[in-house]
């Protein structure tokens, strides 16, 4: 997505913008020394621990955790997506977004998106031409306009429909391939995936047909077919109905998380226009993220049958990593053998709703299926409890949320609080622990953190030679930070952490950042990050001093290495780690 957007233009963005500004036209700020604070937009509280700091480009709350640069308050605070929140950041600075239409429009995946918008307005057309499979919709309650904006459409019989739509040359077939449109026989050729089977097209966030559903309208089987994964379409990521939700409403209060796209065409007939389906997997964590960006509150809607109910408890397990301060998470069963499509159109939206008043909240539900695994009259039982709560209770990020949790569980389990959070915190025997482990950061988690705080360190520090090849953890890490420092002097923290966004890295970068508050002059800092880079060499060096010496008692050394040890033996004399 964010590919599409030079990185230049989004370092430019993060520079020009005052991060004050904005979020301060959202949230009435106050300044407080160097910093602005509010109560927090992403949790309830009284005292303000919401603090943006100009200087790093960035905001954190020590109440929930909730941190990130300007793009990440328009994500998370105006629910945005990606190129939604730089074209917002462009309008306000008066920039144009370069979009690369060349690049868009030769990317690999432009032929993809072109062909399933081709077939979804055939499949739209063949429903038309076919009474029965209009008359099959009709049958479901389904009503013309609802059709019409879920673009349902039909794949008639035959195996080379689709194929016949579309001029008889190899690169269009190749297209039609990569689509997930057609399937190579056996025997050479080609068939249609979709063949008698009404068509659901699944859009992505900016609205385009990334693949299709679909159903069968007699017995046979299977009930439903997806596309198969493609360069579009990614099944842990899509969501059917996400788009046509954020349509239909300027604000999505909450999101009704359901089986199947027919649940979601069938509420949305009477006006449930808030619900989703994942396609044929578990809910993932992107999926969550996605969702959490377009509201705060997710209820699950399950089949009240066996199936229904091991989905749900994946669906909490997943959850709990999501359950940031502000976010509700709730669970709706539905009783066995009935499912959303049926129930709204036995009870209409009346009834649905008054269904939807049952639902269970996410720790109701854990504390109702771990006690009906248990036996909490008991010490035993209530000692089970607590285990199998622990690793549920450490999923959570730290919170009023998980506090709450951990009160409730105190309660259920008749422990203390604080002898229940040294439970909770220690992990079970059986996990292997080192018997020590230093408080001191290490010397390149001190130079990351030195760097990223302060970019401009980097341009004023003598790098002292020899640095990339020290094997040591996180290396590559600060080797990538001083590259960006050296390039782009004045680059915020902002800037950095953007240049990470979506890699496994962004997280801890993330948290060093908030927890840097640290007011030196930038001279000092300069200073203190040489130290410490030439410490990372010398410590690097009397390791490799240490493998030798070992080496050399057993007369085992190399001839290059005995090269390699004598030129390390000067220069460990001459720079001595202290
Ligand atoms: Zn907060």
């Amino acid at each position: 997505m964010a590919g599409l957007i030079p990185q230049d233009f989004i370092d430019d963005l993060i520079d020009r913008t005052d991060i004050v500004e904005v979020i301060g036209s959202r949230v009435q700020l106050k300044k407080a020394g160097r910093e602005y604070k509010a109560p927090c937009p992403f949790h309830n509280e009284k005292t303000p621990s919401f603090t943006v700091s100009p200087q790093k480009g960035f905001y954190h709350c020590f109440g929930c955790g909730a941190h990130g640069t300007v793009l990440s308050f328009l994500l998370e605070f105006d629910r945005l997506e990606f190129p939604e929140a730089v074209e917002e950041l462009a309008h306000i600075a008066g920039l144009t977004v370069p979009r690369d239409e060349q690049a868009e429009r030769s990317a690999p995946t432009a032929p993809i998106y072109e062909i399933l918008a081709k077939a979804a307005k055939i499949y739209q057309q063949a429903l038309k031409d076919n009474p029965a499979a209009i008359e099959y919709l009709k049958g479901r309650g389904l009503s013309g306009e609802t059709v019409r904006e879920f673009a349902v459409g039909y794949a008639p019989g035959g195996w080379d429909f689709l194929l016949r739509q579309f001029p008889d040359r190899e690169d269009v077939r190749r297209d039609l391939l990569a689509a997930g449109l057609i399937a190579p026989r056996d025997s050479g050729g080609f068939y249609d995936r979709f063949r008698e089977r009404i068509i659901f097209p699944i859009r992505d966030g900016r609205g385009r047909v990334v693949a299709f559903g679909g159903r069968i309208t007699d017995a046979g089987e299977p009930k439903y077919l997806n596309s198969p994964e493609t360069a579009v379409f990614h099944k842990g990521r899509e969501l059917y109905g996400l788009y046509e939700a954020r349509r239909a409403a300027r604000e999505v209060k909450s999101i009704l998380v359901v089986e199947g796209y027919m649940d979601v065409i069938s509420l949305a007939n009477h006006d449930v226009r808030n619900a989703v389906a994942t396609l044929g997997t578990a809910t993932t964590h992107d999926h969550l993220k996605r969702l959490f960006r377009a509201t705060r509150t997710i209820t699950f809607c399950f089949d009240g049958d066996r199936a229904g109910r091991e989905a749900a408890w994946r669906a909490l397990q997943t959850s709990l990593a999501e359950m940031r301060d502000g976010r509700q998470v709730g669970f709706l069963f539905l009783a066995d053998g009935e499912d959303p499509d049926s129930l709204i159109r036995s009870d209409g939206n009346t009834g649905f709703q008054a269904a939807l008043q049952n639902k269970l909240t996410l720790s109701d539900y854990l504390f109702r299926e771990l006690e009906s695994q248990t036996d909490t009259t008991t010490m035993d039982g209530r000692a089970t409890f607590a285990e199998l709560a622990r690793p549920l209770v450490e999923l959570i990020p730290a919170g009023v949320y998980k506090e709450l949790l951990t009160e409730r569980l105190s309660q259920v389990v008749g422990l203390g609080r604080q002898q229940l959070e040294e439970f909770v915190a220690t992990p079970p025997v059986t996990v292997h622990r080192p018997s020590r482990i230093s408080n001191r950061p290490s010397l390149v988690r001190q130079a990351i953190e030195t760097i990223l705080n302060h970019p401009q360190t980097v341009a004023e520090t003598k790098l002292p030679a020899g640095l990339d090849a020290v094997e040591q953890k996180g290396m590559s890490l600060l080797l990538e930070l001083i590259g960006i420092a050296q390039q782009k002097p004045d680059i915020k923290p902002a800037g950095i952490l953007e240049r990470f966004r979506g890699r496994s890295e962004c997280p801890h970068l993330e948290a060093l950042l908030a927890a840097d508050s640290t007011i030196t002059e930038v001279s000092k800092k300069g200073t203190q990050l040489t130290d410490c880079l030439q410490r990372i060499i010398a410590s690097s060096t009397q390791q490799r001093l240490a493998v030798l010496v070992t080496k050399a008692r057993d007369s085992s050394l190399t001839d290059d290495e005995k090269d390699e040890f004598r030129r390390l033996s000067i220069t460990s004399k001459t720079a001595d780690p202290g």
